[in-house]
């Protein structure tokens, strides 16, 4: 699968960066366009070491027709893998305008770019977070969608308007039908195994995972724990935590299905991206201990708003469908995120 050239939006950011070493080592081509808004370019620069190979880089936001549309003048794209957006969930509830500015108009650009072009291939990067407050878990692609906050909304909206795009296709459009690819993922952690390229959030992060890592390597304090009295095994709420290495690797997967794809059936689906198995809190904070030898300090305060008990995927349909699935373990998770923040304690500042 090579003498491919693929857009990468968004290709600078966390798991964009390990995507564009997973297309790079199985001999794609990449083109990234990223506006650095969360990002910093250093993060290409270390992508081109690990790979021995070169990113074509465009400064540009999605947003700005001329010059997505002056990008595709200059390079065939056979894909499009869509990271570009805004992703923290509490600024979305503050500024929404921003978010679905940027995500929901920032896409449309996109699209009506890539219409343009006649480049209908696309793996769009959406979240767990569509599913809302799930009745059951594991989690199956067909359950019901919602969200309760303007980040989970825009990745809903999204959705929407790649099924709408893929069904106005049976309307005899002249050009080749879209077929598109949406990865649902959930909890991304870790980081690549050499230490040279992980996430590097802005400001005190949000998530669980980067918050650990800044604990054990002194820049914050300790861990406050949302919630202990959760309906899990030990009151702290529940995840699928992946590794952003086997995330990455799920987007060459859904690439591949695409390809393999007859003209009469490209469609729109959705796919889990997740173990399938759900840790806690608690066993986080262990595990990374354990891995480590350092002891995280914490301590245990109300529930976050929002926040929802236990949340993992089926991930049946990617491996039945895009013959995907996870290979690393959670030492491995553990062991990389320390890697990368022992040896970047100020990300690629
Ligand atoms: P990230 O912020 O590290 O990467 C996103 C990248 O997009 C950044 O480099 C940013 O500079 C760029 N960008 C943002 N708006 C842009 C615009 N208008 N034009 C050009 N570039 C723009 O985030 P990430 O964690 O790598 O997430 C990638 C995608 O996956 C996002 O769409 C996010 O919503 C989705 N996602 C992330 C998670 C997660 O926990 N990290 C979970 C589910 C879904
Ligand atoms: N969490 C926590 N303290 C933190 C950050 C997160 O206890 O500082 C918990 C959060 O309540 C959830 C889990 O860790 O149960 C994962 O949260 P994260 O924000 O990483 O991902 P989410 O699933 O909320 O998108």
């Amino acid at each position: 699968m090579t003498n491919k050239t693929i857009l990468v939006t968004g290709g600078a950011g966390y798991i964009g960066s390990h995507t564009c070493v997973e297309l790079l080592n199985a001999g794609f081509t990449i083109v990234v366009v990223d506006n650095l808004s969360n990002s910093k370019i250093e993060a290409l620069k270390r992508v081109e070491r690990i790979t021995e190979k070169t990113v074509v880089f465009y400064q540009a936001d999605i947003r700005d027709k001329d010059a997505l549309a002056s990008v595709f003048n200059q390079h065939h794209f056979d894909a499009v893998i869509h990271f570009a957006g805004l992703k923290a969930v509490g600024e979305s509830c503050q500024q929404p305008l921003a978010y679905y500015d940027n995500n929901v108009h920032g896409t449309l650009v996109l699209l009506q770019v890539m219409e343009q072009f006649n480049v209908t291939d696309l793996v769009f990067s959406s979240s767990a977070t569509v599913y809302g407050d799930p009745h059951t878990v594991p989690i199956k692609e067909n359950f019901p969608l919602s969200a309760t906050n303007p980040y989970g909304k825009t990745k809903l909206h999204i959705e929407e308007i790649l099924r709408d795009l893929s069904k106005a296709d049976s309307f005899g459009a002249k050009k080749r039908p879209w077929n598109i690819a949406i990865l649902r993922y959930f909890n991304p952690v870790g980081a690549h195994h050499s230490g040279l390229i992980g996430e590097d959030p802005n400001g005190v992060p949000n998530n669980l995972m980067p918050y650990i890592a800044q604990v054990a390597v002194g820049k914050l304090s300790q861990l406050s724990i949302f919630g202990n009295d959760y309906p899990t095994k030990d009151g702290t709420g529940v995840r699928d935590y992946i590794h952003v290495v086997d995330l990455a690797k799920g987007h060459l997967k859904a690439l591949e299905a695409l390809f393999s794809c007859h003209d009469d059936s490209r469609s729109c689906k959705a796919y889990n991206l997740g173990t399938g198995k759900g840790y806690s809190v608690l066993d986080m904070v262990n595990a990374f201990s354990r891995v480590t030898g350092l002891a995280i300090k914490y301590q245990f305060v109300d529930r976050r708003e929002g926040d929802i008990a236990e949340c993992y995927a089926d991930p049946s349909l990617s491996a039945d469908e895009l013959s995907w699935q996870t290979d690393k373990n959670l030492d491995d998770m553990m062991r990389d995120t320390w890697s990368w923040q022992s040896n970047n304690p100020a990300g690629y500042a």
